[in-house]
């Protein structure tokens, strides 16, 4: 079997030319039969396939913030979620494929909103165009937004494949480059100097794919609302890792998401200037107080605006030298060249002059995105993988006990990696929940995380459109290959 997969592996390679494929195929069927055509490169990976399929005796975590419930059955039919009820109540079929399985919870497909193709944060930086989408669909993440590409070719190509059906992966929506301010600092960033060219670079990038762009920190207020223009005349939307414009300036100007949270907000720094990236930003947040009146009024008047923030906690974390420890699991994915890399990144963590994150910069944020809930916004999460040994899929998951660690329940750290992110990409009507009528993404873990916050690691089985694919499967097709492909 693993002879197979390398086999399948080494050809999707070479099957980037583009040909009406599985992914295509589905979305021209109609809504009611829309199950993920298994195509053959994907086979190797699929353990469930059928019309009918009913999940038997499991606790469901639904995504919307509703208690869990234990002994459900959940029926899919043609990719779609049909019933969702207790055992005894919710009648099977007898046609459906039971999958009886006690012990085992479920929740919606994640949908990650700070995702990467490329490894970055090492010497040569690298597309995961096969470990990229193997590791976020074995970690149960089934729709993935890109944050941004230093290789945005490699990212639609990678795009191709999987919508091809050439590659199994979530549904990765692309933003094409990082976009930025003239006052950039980044080689990888596509400068704007002019209104006219902010249109002309998104036109373009519409028309190659894109369904959202990524904003750098060195933009001014104009120029972001320049781009914000273009992106919604296009039916794009904007999303930025700020600096130079602050969280209040940017939900002024219409941004449609915020990304990591209070880290980047601005909006703190003592004597900030218009239009200017202070360089205290992203440290002197450890020395903020976030229950100050201050900072609570801001957090208050930025919920009430509606624009959504993505939180991106765990990736933090791996800037932590008090806190964060090399998971042995996703350092095995690694090519061994980098992997050495990644554990001297980690090893000088706070000694290299590079970005170091406190525990009290942690509780800060923690405290942050908790308080943005409570006053009503809208929350999603994201992983932005580095190679600081932060890998897709294993730092969604690690959201989960970060969400958990600061107050969120169970229930509600789940709604916001799914349904909430489902509805800041405006996709709330068709996943990001268990309920009938959505898609059949959904991922099936052992054990309880309701419980045992680590069960979410112990993925099982992942499913996009009805099909389910097998999480060990996926894991080890991408052993090793984080840093070559
Ligand atoms: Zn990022």
């Amino acid at each position: 079997m693993i002879v197979r997969l390398r086999r399948v592996l080494a050809c999707t390679a070479a099957w980037l030319s583009a040909s009406a494929g599985a992914y295509d195929a589905l979305r021209a069927q109609p809504a009611a039969t829309r199950r993920l055509p298994v195509t053959d490169a994907m086979r190797p990976f699929v353990s469930v396939d059928a019309p009918l399929v009913a999940l038997i005796d499991v606790t469901v975590i639904d995504g919307t913030g509703a208690p869990s419930a234990a002994h459900q059955t959940v029926l899919v039919r043609d990719g779609r979620i049909v019933a969702v009820g207790p055992v005894g109540v919710v009648a099977v079929p007898p046609r459906a494929l039971r999958l009886e399985r006690p012990g085992h919870t479920l929740i919606p497909g994640l949908v990650g909103l700070h995702e990467h193709s490329y490894f970055g944060g090492v010497k040569r930086i690298t597309q995961m165009s096969t470990s990229g989408p193997l590791l976020y669909l074995a970690h149960g993440v089934t729709t993935a937004m890109s944050a941004g590409s230093m290789l945005p070719y490699q990212e639609r190509a990678m795009k191709q494949a999987i919508d091809a059906g050439r590659l199994p992966g979530p549904d990765y929506l692309i933003t094409g480059p990082y976009l930025d301010g003239a006052a950039t600092v980044s080689i990888n960033a596509r400068p704007l100097t002019s209104a006219a060219e902010a249109r002309r670079v998104i036109a373009y990038w519409a028309a190659e794919g894109a369904t959202w762009v990524k904003v750098q920190g060195r933009i001014s207020r104009a120029m972001l609302r320049e781009v914000i223009q273009a992106a919604h005349a296009r039916g794009l939307k904007v999303t930025g890792h700020l600096c130079s414009v602050t969280f209040a300036e940017a939900a002024d100007a219409g941004i449609d998401a915020l990304q990591h949270g209070f880290i980047t907000a601005s909006d703190y720094v003592p004597g900030k200037q218009p239009d200017v990236c202070p360089p205290e930003n992203m440290r002197i947040q450890s020395t903020i107080d976030a229950g100050s009146p201050a900072v609570q009024a801001s957090i208050r008047r930025l919920a009430k605006s509606g624009t959504p923030v993505v939180s991106t906690l765990a990736v933090y974390e791996s800037f932590s030298r008090e806190r964060f420890r090399l998971d042995t699991a996703a350092m095995a994915m690694l090519d061994p060249d980098v992997r050495r890399e990644v554990e001297a990144n980690h090893a000088a963590l706070g000694t290299d002059g590079g970005l170091t994150v406190s525990p009290a910069l942690l509780t800060n944020m923690m405290r942050w995105e908790y308080d943005f809930v409570q006053a009503g916004g809208l929350l999603g999460a994201g992983s932005d993988p580095w190679g600081t040994g932060f890998l897709p899929g294993f730092g969604n998951l690690r959201n989960f006990e970060m969400l958990r660690e600061a107050g969120f329940s169970a229930e509600a750290a789940i709604r916001i990696l799914t349904l909430n992110g489902a509805r800041i990409l405006g996709r709330a009507q068709e996943i990001g929940a268990i309920t009938p009528g959505r898609r059949a993404d959904l991922v099936l873990v052992e054990g309880n995380p309701a419980v045992n916050p680590q069960d979410l690691y112990r993925v099982v089985t992942v499913f996009r459109a009805g099909v389910g694919f097998d999480a060990k499967r996926l894991r080890d097709a991408a052993r090793g290959l984080v840093g070559v492909r």
